[in-house]
């Protein structure tokens, strides 16, 4: 049963309700009745509000007896850049959308491309 402020235009609602829905299959998998922590990597491009993400993960998760309690923990992502030239993947260590002041460090072409930091992963799960 969901909660009375479940609001369905959220979209980090969905991401979670996906995210228990994935741990549902893995506990079953792995005949697990409880899930003690679960750790997820989110990138700064993925589109995801992180305070919204946790907040919807707080109220979903007291709902499914599986996931009462667990402990969410995230690691936020920067995305990487592509280097045009000698398409090495490096950090540039920011998240600037001006390509051309990044220099790549293996050939100093300022012709990249940010690359990834739009992924929403599990990495890690604890279930007992
Ligand atoms: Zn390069």
């Amino acid at each position: 049963m969901l909660p009375l402020f479940y609001c369905p235009d959220m979209h980090e609602f969905t991401l979670v309700q996906n995210l228990v829905g994935q741990l549902e299959h893995l506990a079953a998998m792995h005949n697990a009745e409880h899930i003690c922590k679960v750790k997820v990597e989110i990138g700064s491009r993925a589109g995801v509000v992180v305070d919204s993400f946790r907040f919807a993960f707080e109220v979903i998760s007291q709902e499914v007896s599986l996931t009462k309690g667990s402990v969410l923990e995230i690691i936020e992502t920067l995305p990487q850049n592509k280097c045009l030239e000698c398409h090495m993947i490096f950090d540039s260590g920011s998240e600037r959308l001006d390509s051309f002041t990044v220099t790549c460090p293996f050939c100093d072409s300022k012709h990249n491309m940010l690359y990834g930091g739009d992924e929403i992963r599990l990495l890690q799960v604890e279930m007992e």
